[in-house]
């Protein structure tokens, strides 16, 4: 089967074609996510174009489209549910009569981490394993949940996807979901700037200097020992490792995989994240496995044929 499928990401969009668990070729774009979706459709379906005449392939050789979205979605009806500023006039879009008129294609959607965690199990470092919970450590903190081998929707779609708004931090800080102490609102990309204005130290910071913070500098600075920095880096362990227990002791995972941009830091987020699970995490049954994802980007990419299966059963291309 060979899929035209995306990844929507708040700053960059990943599109490839897929087909029988590997990603033939790719591209990335800039998401400009602030001014909607509808403005990126024309760039969609002209890169995908462009990838299908680099393989010497046409829109007839394609079962669908498949589309990961940084939302809460419903799958069965094709529609996104809710915005967080990214993509705002996506809830009013019929992606679905789209993709019909302008590829002549089925379309799936589902949340971008739901994505992550299905290509990790059908392909990546899940494979095998019927139970499993992903987090991505990014702009924002995505999670999900595969239990007893069904990926884990729930009544409205957000069950397992709003783990990085579990409270890690009673009557901590505003999140955009409206929750207080969130933990995305406490360590990620999208509120690292915040967080660290806050601390004592952070006018003094050589991380106050950087036009745009992020946590590779965060963990450069620290490893200098830069006082701010060293804060930042451990309140962010803490708060990612409470998320992970979290997760394990309400899903009951085999193994929990770690993916997201901040993971191009996994020398310094995996061991402090295992450490902790390990010492903390509620697991009579025996040690809980702590890996990092296998496929990177590319994993809610190749999630693309599973879904595109799952969603319309009767396309075996
Ligand atoms: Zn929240």
């Amino acid at each position: 089967m060979i899929v035209l499928a995306c990844d929507l990401g708040g700053t960059r969009m990943k599109i490839g074609v897929v087909r029988d668990g590997c990603v033939l070729t790719q591209t990335v774009k800039p998401a400009q996510s602030k001014k909607g979706l509808a403005p990126q459709l024309p760039v969609l379906k002209a890169a995908w174009l462009q990838l299908l005449q680099k393989l010497k392939l046409s829109l007839t050789d394609c079962a669908g489209v498949s589309v990961g979205f940084p939302s809460l979605v419903d799958t069965v009806a094709g529609r996104v549910l809710a915005e967080y500023g990214k993509y705002a006039d996506a809830m009013a879009l019929d992606l679905r009569a789209w993709s019909q008129a302008e590829l002549g294609l089925p379309l799936a959607i589902e949340n971008d981490a739901r994505m992550a965690l299905i290509g990790e199990w059908k392909s990546g470092a899940g494979r095998g394993v019927s139970n499993l919970v992903m987090i991505t450590l990014g702009t924002g903190l995505g999670t999900c949940a595969l239990i007893e081998g069904r990926v884990m929707r729930g009544c409205h779609g957000q069950a397992g996807v709003l783990g990085g708004h579990f409270t890690v931090r009673y009557g901590g800080r505003l999140c955009s979901c409206g929750n207080l102490g969130c933990a995305e609102a406490e360590a990620s990309t999208a509120f690292l700037g915040d967080v660290a204005a806050t601390q004592p130290e952070w006018d003094s910071s050589s991380l106050y200097q950087a036009a745009t913070l992020n946590y590779a500098l965060v963990f450069k600075a620290a490893a200098a020992g830069d006082p701010c920095a060293l804060k930042l880096r451990e309140h962010s362990l803490q708060v990612w490792s409470s998320l992970a227990v979290n997760l394990i002791h309400a899903y009951d995972p085999e193994k929990l995989i770690l993916g997201g941009g901040i993971m191009s830091c996994a020398d310094i987020v995996l061991p402090s994240i295992r450490e902790y699970v390990l010492r903390f995490a509620h697991t009579p049954w025996g040690k809980i496995s702590v890996v990092p994802s296998e496929l990177g980007d590319t994993a809610a990419l190749l999630a693309g044929e599973w879904l595109l299966r799952e969603q319309f059963p009767e396309l075996e291309k």
